[in-house]
């Protein structure tokens, strides 16, 4: 005989944070499996699972208001008896109901035992998705309530969660209850004086109202609690960070070579006094006691690269290897090209290491990196690959990258013994944001763009301008110039109905017979793609048609014209990347937006795009109409660090956040990491990434 636990002993039993997710009443091991594609393991994983919204119960609406499509609820008297009809293994029940205003039929599937309740003549709120069948409008599968039911739920707001197969939105509400309910909450880690001062919610009570709101106003302050805690954790590592890489020693001083000089002199300009202030700022680093971590912030096309080449000259000249890490194989070729010939000339080595390789080129090139042949390594992710053992590496560059590639950047420099760290990066970000999200390296402004440059004239039109722009485009190509056209897609699509870049380039050559027209995207092979890119880059081909790839670094100042077709579907901040490939040079550059498709609001975000070419100034229009979000692309980056906060919307909360971390006296921090040893863990060893 099997002992049963009393029923008293199961009640009280109470969940730990720390406990698998099977604990939690109602989660079986099927379950679980499932749980942990959403990356829920533990009850903490569990309760820290946020919604993605929160479904909200309207007030109901006349049935004539009711669109296809849309959720809506309708107070309604049914008005035929209900009908029930056997389609193959389905049962369905449909009724007619009608209000003041009109009549509708809804219909259920499978729920023979509604047939009770549904008797004409009753009076109920149906609440579902209308769809359209067979001319009229349905609603499907509605929730049924009496007018008392609905009145409790419109006052609630109830959590929709990011789902995966075999999880339902209820599932998750009822475990993410239980575990509330049982597990034993941390007590608040925050000292009751920050608290108090930034009139926070307790951290328990925040957690609750974020899954189960009792109102819009306490969702709000539950919210900003929690994103308090993202950027007061985030910046309290920041710091930490910052601290421990104060204290390296410079383990490669440099000095300074007569080479940069001639490099420097060997360049078709000179350079402005932002780039000449950032490379002063770069060299007293590398020279100092102590290691550079430095990020240098200038919009698209004020000069960034040749601060990483004359960076890892210095550097190579002294002896040392160094590194340039970019995001794409397009960006890693042409910085080899600018740099490796150049650089032959000072007797250094140059190489290229990009994932597309093969096996064996990449093992040559590894053999040339560990022997110490080479003193310059350019390349994609492949750089921060295990097998890749470099000789002195003493500077590792990141080109191009949010602060949100912070990760990599550690990795790699990770392979040397605290190599300087220098970034590059185009995001525009306020400067009193980047100073708290950069918080662990100094920081040197480009913000003057080269002289002579005009600035690129654009306009906003629609698909029947395009004839002219070809027009205009083949008297730019006399005139020796090249131009971009971009596409969003790669081939004809069945569902997507937008320009595509292999169809666009038949049309184009018509168009412009006399032009060299080629085309360019992702899913060609690399050595293609640098082909085609490399004949762009020399004139060769004189118009590219391409997919985004050409986004982010590609420099060919003789590209004059950047014509986007459905303009529409790209970000603000794609679009100014985009549009960054034109106006490199000397010559009047231009940028054609083509709006595929109409709408007041879409023009009015592309309008932004008209009245102005400046980064900051785009960003923070593209704030004001979008919203929080996914604003300029970082949350797609996938590297964000914040469940909850956003940098832009929540500015306020991140600068109060800073201010308080920074504030707290040595008693506060060591109570905080007495009262939560995993926090302590998490910021002490804080790497980037994800806290
Ligand atoms: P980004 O900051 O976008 O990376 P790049 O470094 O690619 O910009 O520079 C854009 C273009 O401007 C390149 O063609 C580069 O040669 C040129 N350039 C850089 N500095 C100057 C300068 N001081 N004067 C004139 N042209 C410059
Ligand atoms: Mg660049």
């Amino acid at each position: 005989m099997t002992l049963l636990p009393g029923r008293k002993e199961v009640i009280m039993k109470e969940l730990k944070l720390t406990d698998s997710v099977t604990e939690v009443k109602g989660i079986g091991a099927k379950t679980e499996k499932a749980l942990n594609k959403l990356l829920i393991f533990t009850v903490s994983d569990l309760v820290r699972h946020y919604p993605r919204g929160y479904d909200t119960y309207e007030p109901p609406v006349p049935i004539t208001s009711v669109k296809e499509g849309e959720k809506a609820a309708i107070e309604a008297s049914i008005i035929t008896s209900p009908l029930v009809k056997q389609v193959r293994n389905l049962k369905i029940i449909t009724i007619r109901v009608k209000d003041v205003s009109g009549s509708l039929s809804l219909s259920w599937f499978n729920m023979p035992f509604l047939k009770n309740r549904l008797m004409s003549g009753y009076h109920y709120i149906f609440r579902g998705k209308a769809a359209r069948k067979n001319g009229a409008l349905v609603i499907e599968q509605p929730e049924i309530y009496t007018r008392e039911e609905y009145q409790r739920k419109m006052n609630i707001l109830q959590p929709i969660y990011p789902l995966t197969e075999g999880i339902t939105n209820n599932l998750l509400t009822k475990a993410i209850k239980t575990a509330m309910g049982e597990a034993e909450m941390a007590e608040d880690y925050l000292p009751k004086a920050v608290i108090k001062e930034y009139k926070l919610m307790n951290s328990k009570n925040a957690l609750l109202e974020l899954h189960f709101p009792k109102d819009k106003e306490l969702l709000a302050q539950a919210r900003r609690r929690l994103v308090f805690d993202e950027f007061f954790q985030f910046t309290l590592a920041l710091s930490y960070l910052k601290e421990s890489k104060k204290s390296w020693k410079n383990n490669f001083v440099l000095e300074d070579r007569q080479g940069c000089g001639d490099y420097e002199n060997s360049l078709p300009y000179d350079l402005t006094g932002a780039q000449r202030r950032a490379w002063e700022e770069i060299r007293k680093d590398m020279k100092s006691e102590h290691t550079m971590n430095r990020l240098v912030q200038g919009d698209v096309g004020s000069g960034k690269t040749v601060l990483a080449a004359l960076s890892l000259l210095l550097t190579a000249l002294n002896g040392y290897q160094g590194c340039l890490m970019v995001p794409t194989e397009v960006l890693a070729q042409q910085h080899y090209e600018t740099i490796s010939d150049a650089f032959l000339e000072f007797g250094i080595q140059t190489v290229l290491l990009t994932g597309s390789m093969t096996a064996a080129a990449k093992r040559g090139v590894y053999e040339r990196i560990k022997k110490g042949e080479v003193q310059i390594i350019i390349g994609t992710h492949a750089l921060i690959q295990e097998k890749v053992e470099y000789r002195k590496l003493a500077l590792v560059v990141t080109d191009e990258q949010h602060r949100f590639g912070v990760r990599q950047r550690e990795m790699l420099s990770g392979k040397g013994e605290h190599p300087h760290v220098l970034v590059m990066s185009a995001t525009p970000i306020p400067r009193t944001l980047a100073i708290i999200l950069y918080g662990d390296l100094d920081i040197s402004l480009v913000d003057e763009l080269p002289a002579g440059r005009l600035p690129i004239k654009n306009c906003v039109v629609d698909t029947g301008y395009r004839s002219t722009a070809y027009r205009f485009i083949g008297k730019q190509l006399e005139e020796g110039r090249q131009a971009y056209v971009i596409c969003p897609m790669v081939e004809e699509s069945e569902v997507i109905e937008a320009e595509n870049v292999i169809e666009y380039t038949e049309k184009l050559k018509e168009a412009l017979p006399f032009a060299h027209v080629e085309y360019l995207h992702g899913k060609m092979k690399p050595q293609e793609k640098n082909d085609i890119m490399e004949r762009f880059s020399k004139g060769e081909i004189q118009v590219l048609v391409s997919t985004t790839v050409v986004e982010v670094g590609v420099n060919v100042p003789n590209a004059t014209v950047m014509m986007i077709e459905n303009a529409e579907r790209f970000g603000l901040a794609q679009l100014h990347q985009l549009r960054g490939r034109v106006g490199r040079g000397k010559y009047q550059s231009y940028c054609i937006l083509v709006c595929g498709r109409e709408g007041k609001d879409i023009r009015k975000r592309l309008e932004i795009m008209n009245q102005s070419n400046d980064g900051f100034y785009i960003a923070g229009e593209d704030l004001k109409l979008r919203g929080p979000g996914d604003m300029f692309g970082i949350r797609q980056s996938g590297e964000m660090e914040f469940k909850l906060g956003d940098i832009y919307q929540d500015a306020k909360v991140l600068m109060e956040a800073n201010e308080a971390a920074k504030k707290l006296t040595k008693e506060e921090l060591e109570a905080i990491f007495l009262k939560s040893p995993e926090l302590k863990l998490k910021i002490v060893e804080f790497k980037g990434g994800t806290l």
